[in-house]
């Protein structure tokens, strides 16, 4: 389906800014009855990204990374700064008005003062997760680091944060859309492009294998609202290969540089992937 007639199409970019490495097939899963143990050792590293969404004088950005002490804290290596994404890009960080954060994990609503003059898209039901009983479980709040939720907190007395209830527009062309399952709120975002629909699946599903295997990732707050999101990426995006997942190493090889080819870390998702 097309948008309405005058609505932008937008160049959208991915700049993976992390790296893990050691890590194997076995975290990546909630595991099967069955499942043939040699699989399990397998590895199976992962990526962190931020997006950029370009298009009708807009620049959006999507979910703000962590940052090095956040790195340190957490073992997860940081390969590409999320500032000098930007910059490769030609993006200078405090001219940013709009962020969506897709769900306050500790890996994607961190770096809290690049975006001074933003006004941040949250679901409501992401904060009231965030900030309610639920956090009371160290396993839930493990995920999540109380920096960014005070961060956010603030911005909300600051009068910078636009909450969302479910589906709604950011900007003519772009839309997020409530998914529940990994966090209580993540929202995954819908983009207008010149080949159709993108969605920008970021933790409702972290590799195409999670959403094309029907295999949900194993940190999640409620599995059926995890594969009911998986059927929400597959209604919004124009085909299978308009859906990208959250930390899948397989972006970066199926998408064409953005810059050039000696800037492997940034690559162009309006363009046709490849299949690999
Ligand atoms: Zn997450
Ligand atoms: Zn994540």
């Amino acid at each position: 389906m097309s948008p309405a007639t005058g609505v932008p199409e937008y160049e959208v970019h991915a700049i993976r800014y992390g790296r893990h490495d050691d890590r194997l097939l076995r975290e990546n899963f909630i595991p099967p009855l069955k499942e043939p143990a040699d699989l399990h050792d397998a590895p199976m590293p992962m990526d962190f990204f931020v997006w950029v969404l370009r298009g009708g004088g807009r620049t959006i950005v999507v979910d703000t990374g962590f940052d090095a002490r956040e790195s340190a804290a957490r073992g997860r290596g940081i390969v590409f700064p999320v500032e000098d994404g930007l910059t490769a890009l030609g993006i200078a960080p405090d001219t940013v008005r709009d962020v969506i954060i897709t769900h306050m994990h500790w890996d994607h609503a961190g770096n809290h003062d690049l975006f001074p003059n933003a006004r941040y898209h949250l679901q409501a039901r992401e904060m009231s997760y965030c900030t309610g009983p639920c956090m009371c479980h160290p396993m839930l709040r493990s995920t999540f680091t109380v920096d960014d939720v005070t961060a956010m907190v603030r911005r909300v007395f600051d009068g910078r944060v636009q909450f969302h209830d479910g589906t709604s527009e950011v900007a003519p062309g772009v839309t997020v859309h409530l998914v529940g399952g990994h966090s209580q709120g993540l929202q995954i975002v819908r983009v207008w492009t010149r080949r159709g629909w993108v969605v920008l699946a970021s933790d409702a599903s972290h590799y195409y294998a999670n959403i094309d295997q029907g295999r949900p990732f194993p940190i999640v707050s409620n599995v059926a609202e995890m594969l009911d999101g998986f059927g929400l990426i597959r209604s919004l995006a124009a085909s299978a290969d308009h859906y990208i997942p959250g930390h899948d190493p397989l972006v970066l090889r199926r998408y064409a540089p953005s810059l050039s080819a000696d800037m492997p870390h940034i690559v162009r998702l309006d363009g046709t992937p490849s299949k690999s």
